[in-house]
């Protein structure tokens, strides 16, 4: 056995700062095999990207309405997954926020909240249940025309497992790929029991907790890092499918699940439902385990 050394990379993939740490025999395998996980992530935001006009989610979008849509395979598996979750939750996760996440981006930069007849409208052109998706087809239609896709909440989970998978292509296994809040780890580093990973608290009074991971996932999502305040209240990133308008509350949520594609949209459904979503998630995925921390 080669003695295994420690390399770590960071780059911006989906916005956000995606960060790897690999044990390898030497640096040109440790290099090789980061190069074509960040490609990978590279190739599935090209596929999932609600901010390119030209990825193969915003094309859906314009081509879907009203008509099927082939799509290709990692696409399809990412919407069946959230419309699969959309459906456990009743709504609270909905990928078809969309129109209403870009209403929430519009009041971050005006400081102000759109006019009930814009809320109004942009409801209207969401609503997981206008979204079809047919297996046998692998495609994609959509029931109304300005519906807007927006995978934020469960594309970097993914993004994560499938950065790990291709690690553990070069034989490197003992790996930790993290995109903002959502980290995915494989085997620990060598002679560890796993990956010690801080759970962010929500206020400084908390202790943070720290986990020993190996071979899962963790998600952390909350409405603390990205807000917007208008008259004296925040409106988080987060939308509450039920009003239309960013989470009010202070939330923080993690999960720790078997990967990425699960941890990322779970923790993003239990920062809408709160601690009345715990048991209704662990009789769907009962292999997770959950920490709210709210205020
Ligand atoms: P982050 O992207 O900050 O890590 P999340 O994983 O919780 O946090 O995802 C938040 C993103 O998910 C939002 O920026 C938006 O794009 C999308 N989103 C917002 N509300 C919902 C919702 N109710 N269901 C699904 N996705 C949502
Ligand atoms: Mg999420």
């Amino acid at each position: 056995m080669p003695t295994l050394q420690r390399f770590e990379y960071s780059q911006i993939r989906m916005g956000t700062d995606t960060r790897i740490v690999v044990y390898a025999p030497d640096e040109a395998h440790a290099l090789r095999a980061c190069r074509d996980a960040y490609h990978r992530i590279a190739l599935l935001e090209e596929k999932m990207s609600d901010y390119r006009p030209d990825s193969e989610l915003m094309g859906v979008c314009r081509q879907a309405v009203g008509r099927w849509v082939r799509v290709s395979p990692e696409l399809f598996y990412v919407l069946w997954r959230a419309q699969r979750l959309a459906q456990q939750t009743d709504g609270a996760f909905d990928i078809t926020v969309g129109p209403l996440v870009a209403l929430w981006r519009e009041a971050r930069r005006t400081l102000r909240l759109p006019d009930p007849q814009t809320l109004q409208q942009a409801r209207a052109r969401s609503g997981w249940r206008k979204l079809e998706l047919s297996r046998a087809r692998r495609a994609v239609r959509l029931q109304v025309e300005g519906m807007r896709l927006d995978l934020g909440g469960i594309a970097k989970g993914y993004a994560c497992d499938i950065a790990l998978k291709t690690l553990r292509r070069y034989g490197l296994t003992r790996a930790l790929v993290q995109m903002g809040g959502d980290l995915v780890v494989g085997d620990p580093p060598p002679e560890r029991l796993g990956w010690q990973i801080e759970i962010p608290a929500l206020s400084q009074k908390e202790k943070p907790v720290t986990l020993t991971l190996a071979r899962c996932a963790l998600s952390t999502s909350g409405s603390t890092e990205q807000y917007v305040e208008i008259d004296g209240t925040r409106y988080a990133h987060i939308v509450d499918p039920r009003t239309g308008l960013g989470l009010t509350h202070l939330v923080l949520v993690s999960v720790r699940a078997p990967n990425g594609i699960t941890s990322d949209p779970l923790a993003t459904a239990l920062c809408v439902l709160g601690e009345r979503g715990i048991p209704l998630l662990k009789r769907h995925y009962p292999n997770i385990e959950v920490w709210i921390q709210s205020a």
